[in-house]
């Protein structure tokens, strides 16, 4: 603590500190210590306030998780009466909550038909991994072991722990070692248009893409394959939609070669996309599993869930026995009741409709940056935005990785007072789902000025 007492500034002090004992996810530690963490004090709607005063305008919504804005007195409400009510229910030995299972019946009515039954979790990871291990009981249950193989896509994310950190598709996440990706799992490229569907249109190359599905069950035969993994569209990955003609055709396959769909809805979920899923969206009809996190709670409370389907919960139940898998803090009733209210609070005010309406607004800003020298492809789908940035538009080369061009134009966001996230040389944006027009006019003025000023960096040069 010596080092601390020497420093007069006390945020300067707090910044020491943080480094000192605390180590953030997805971090360079070298870079943070050099630079010092930025301090969040306190948000309202859809502005934190930094611990040195500045105000920013959060372009991502938390990491695409805070839906309903920061301050929200009535989950706060919600959360404090049921921690003096029943802080604590443990849900292991036949045990249940009212709080969980009102939650269960309102996701129930919530997602696709056929999903009937909900496993709760506390993380997308821990949502993700249940889907993992129910594919693996269920097709064991069915009677065919041998279908084991998982596919899933490149440039996917699925979560940290070791086994979606291994259906995740960045190799990259693989370097901390620990046998990293697991075996039995099997990649397919993403249904990246832009930079893979080269002399397609959109809709044949969304074809030519699911059809990657179908070449790699033929290839490692059908019987060996137990389930898709993927989701609507890919986040973490890149902000990558994919065409209109793609999910059609992967829920036939996935179909005609008895093979599990299982859709992971953590960012797409609860009115990112104009709709409550992703699913409805992009044409999703009957996935077997569904993974849904952050929007059930805004964030105000650490959880998430498993949507199963009777095709799966009915065989588990008849045949299963005891399903060796759970969480402590699966079902929380705290976080059952703010994720309840928080529903409630977005039927009440229409967020999801809302979200559509403005996501029409939002996607104008989005198709005007097109036009910007250093954009080679922009894409939007409800209050969800990637931007591509391009060395070369004409010729579509991307930046060489080492410029960190991406990072770069996050930094001049940041220095404008907004929150934009570089996800490599893609810059994306999904903010609170309660943002109103003129702040999304605040959004991309600032976005712009951000482009501009990277651009002056780099084509510049
Ligand atoms: N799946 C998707 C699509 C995500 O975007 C994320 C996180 O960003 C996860 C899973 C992992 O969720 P968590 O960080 O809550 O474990």
């Amino acid at each position: 603590m010596n080092e601390i007492s020497t420093i007069n500034s006390p945020i300067t002090a707090l910044q020491l500190r943080d480094n000192l004992h605390y180590l953030h996810p997805f971090t360079d530690y070298a870079e943070l210590h050099a630079e010092g963490s930025r301090i969040q004090d306190h948000a309202e709607g859809v502005y934190i306030w930094d611990t040195d005063g500045r105000r920013i305008i959060d372009g991502l919504a938390g990491l695409g998780c805070v839906t309903l804005g920061y301050g929200r007195k009535e989950l706060a409400e919600v959360a404090a009466r049921q921690m003096q009510k029943l802080s604590y229910s443990q849900s292991f030995f036949k045990t249940s909550n009212e709080p969980a299972i009102q939650l269960a019946e309102k996701l129930v009515e919530l997602t696709p038909k056929g999903l009937n039954h909900v496993f709760f979790t506390n993380s997308g990871s821990e949502a993700n991994e249940t889907c993992l291990k129910l594919v693996h009981r269920y097709w064991n249950l069915a009677g065919k072991p041998d279908k084991r193989v998982i596919i899933a896509r490149a440039q996917a994310y699925h979560g940290s722990t070791i086994a979606t950190t291994s259906l995740s598709g960045n190799p990259v996440f693989y370097t901390s070692g620990g046998g990293m990706p697991i075996s039995g799992i099997e990649r397919i490229e993403a249904p990246y248009w832009y930079l893979n569907g080269a002399g397609e249109t959109p809709e044949e190359f969304g074809l030519t893409a699911a059809r990657w599905l179908e070449d790699k069950i033929l290839e490692l035969g059908a019987e060996n394959v137990a389930a898709f993994f993927a989701e609507p569209f890919q986040g973490a990955g890149g902000a990558i939609l994919p065409p209109d003609t793609y999910w059609p055709e992967i829920q036939r396959i996935c179909r005609k070669y008895d093979v599990l769909l299982v859709i992971d809805e953590v960012v797409s979920g609860f009115g990112r996309t104009g709709k409550w899923f992703g699913c409805e969206t992009f044409g999703i009809e009957a996935p077997d599993l569904m993974a849904i996190a952050k929007g059930i709670t805004s964030s105000y409370f650490p959880m998430s869930a498993t949507m199963v389907s009777d095709r799966i919960a009915s065989l588990l139940i008849e045949k299963g026995g005891e399903f060796y898998h759970g969480f402590t803090n699966s079902g929380h009733p705290v976080g059952a009741a703010v994720a309840l209210e928080n529903i409630r609070i977005m039927e009440r005010e229409q967020v999801v409709e809302n979200a559509a309406e403005l996501g029409k607004h939002f996607g104008e800003h989005v198709a005007s940056l097109a036009d910007h020298p250093l954009v080679g492809n922009v894409r939007s789908c409800g209050l969800f935005a990637g931007i591509q940035l391009v060395a070369d538009k004409d010729k579509r080369v991307l930046f060489d990785e080492a410029l960190r061009v991406g990072d770069h134009c996050s930094t001049e966001a940041l220095h404008r007072g907004l929150a934009l996230r570089a996800i490599g040389d893609t810059m994306t944006l999904m903010p609170p789902l309660i943002i109103t027009r003129g702040q999304i006019d605040e959004v991309f003025a600032m976005t712009r000025d951000a482009l501009d000023a990277t651009a002056r960096a780099f084509k510049a040069r």
